[in-house]
């Protein structure tokens, strides 16, 4: 706080992983010897450049980019990019620093980073994004490598970005290496990576519905938000385990579809043409589009997932989701919940999977894809999907674990700060000071 007065969305990550920490730095002085909480908030390092690029008018540009490696000390740095206007170094210190504890949590040899820009792509034509994401990798690349740093795609950043990206790096760069993950098919990307992050997500609130509830996704209704990649999948996932999602949205507003959201319109809209939501309630009969996105948390439901952005749920919301009849909030997206909304959850009966454990599923089959690349050879669909589940089984299973070991049973927030925590500061611990 002395250091970071103004990184509010910083500020907020860290304060709601370390209220879980001080037990554990109790039961382990030599976490405190070593100043492993303090070695943690700080990067090892933060670079910002100057992004120019030339838009279709003959115009320049200039949009600020971030790359923050945060922690190294389990594998590479390991994190997305984010394009979007919001973009600023407390949002990629919050992700980078939330990356870290998510990371480890998958198994997987991975560090955590983040990055991205304050460019938005609302608007620009192929042509621009292309030159964006290649002027972005000019800088970048000094910065990356697949043994150093292998970023992927967040918020704005799909396929379409990574393939600029990528095409930019090999081109510089004169190698063709897993220097990114979210790649197409063709040029060395995981099957099962663009859905994972949604499907990783309904295979953790599955398990977690099982372990705690003894109940499944079968005849649920589910409150979805947003209506990108995590959201299209998580509503694709949630639907073929038998529930029916009756919501979708973006930052304008949100439809409810009582008959279920239907995939195909919300591809044609988002992903073929980059349309607005609204547009889905013109194409099916009995839906209902809504202006704002806040009134999405008073629709009654079973099951929330939230899947669009930070701070999508303040106290309010959270209020509302339960008098709404909504009993488990599993988080596709990073830190949706505000303090307040946590503490409202917390301090209900809901069943609340925090997002660095109930979204590692991207990230997961990122780690999966990299696996991929150094081996040279691709895995089955089957093949990625089975390991897929079997990671966020995991992640429920060791976060239980982690929450008994320290009395707090059934408490999934903390067990899966706790448990990822650990893993950090043990190699920390054992690496010395550095
Ligand atoms: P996308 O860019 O694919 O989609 C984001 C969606 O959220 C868009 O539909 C956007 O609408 C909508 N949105 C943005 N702000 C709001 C808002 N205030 N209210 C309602 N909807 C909003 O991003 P992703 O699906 O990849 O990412 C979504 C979240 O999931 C982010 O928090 C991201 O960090 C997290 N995440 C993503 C992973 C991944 O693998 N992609 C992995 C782990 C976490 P609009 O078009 O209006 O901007």
């Amino acid at each position: 706080e002395r250091r970071d007065p103004d990184q509010s969305e910083f500020l907020q990550a860290v304060h709601e992983i370390f209220a879980c920490l001080e037990p554990v730095v109790e039961r382990h002085p030599e976490y405190a010897a070593n100043a492993v909480l303090e070695r943690l908030v700080e990067p090892d390092r933060l670079v910002k450049f100057r992004v120019p690029w030339v838009d279709d008018d003959g115009m320049v540009q200039v949009n600020r980019g971030y790359r923050v490696q945060f922690n190294a000390a389990i594998g590479p740095y390991k994190g997305g990019l984010r394009f979007h206007p919001t973009v600023t170094e407390s949002v990629v210190k919050f992700l980078g620093f939330e990356q870290v504890i998510k990371n480890a949590l998958t198994g997987l040899p991975m560090g955590g980073g983040k990055g991205g820009s304050d460019f938005d792509p609302r608007g620009r034509s192929d042509a621009e994004v292309m030159r964006f994401c290649q002027s972005f990798m000019t800088e970048l690349q000094r910065h990356i490598g697949q043994f150093t740093d292998v970023p992927a795609g967040d918020i704005n950043v799909g396929a379409r970005e990574i393939g600029y990206l990528f095409g930019q790096y090999k081109r510089i760069r004169n190698e063709y290496s897993g220097v990114l993950t979210g790649k197409n098919l063709e040029f060395g990307g995981s099957l099962v990576r663009p859905e994972a992050t949604g499907y990783g997500l309904c295979y953790y609130t599955a398990k977690a519905l099982r372990v705690l509830r003894n109940e499944t996704f079968e005849n649920k209704t589910v409150v979805v938000s947003g209506s990108g990649n995590v959201a299209f999948y998580a509503i694709e996932k949630a639907h073929m385990l038998g529930a029916t999602v009756i919501t979708v949205s973006d930052s304008s507003g949100y439809i409810v579809d009582p008959h279920g959201i239907d995939l195909d319109v919300v591809r044609d809209i988002k992903m073929t043409r980059r349309a607005r939501m609204s547009e889905y309630a013109d194409a099916v009969p009995d839906s209902t589009y809504h202006e704002g996105s806040a009134g999405i948390w008073t629709v009654p439901c079973d099951i929330a997932l939230p899947c669009a952005t930070q701070n999508e749920i303040d106290g309010d919301a959270a209020r509302s989701l339960i008098e709404h009849g909504c009993r488990v909030v599993c988080e596709g997206a990073n830190m949706p919940s505000t303090p307040e909304a946590i503490a409202v959850f917390q301090a209900s009966d809901i069943l609340y999977g925090p997002g660095q454990a109930a979204n590692a599923g991207g990230v997961a089959v990122s780690g999966l894809e990299m696996s991929q690349n150094s081996m040279r050879l691709p895995w089955s669909f089957e093949d990625t999907d089975q390991r897929l589940r079997d990671i966020m089984q995991g992640i429920v299973a060791h976060s239980l674990d982690a929450a008994k070991d320290y009395g707090r049973e059934g408490d999934l927030m903390f067990g899966a700060n706790v448990a990822g925590f650990v893993k950090v500061a043990d190699a920390m611990v054992a690496q010395g000071v550095c």
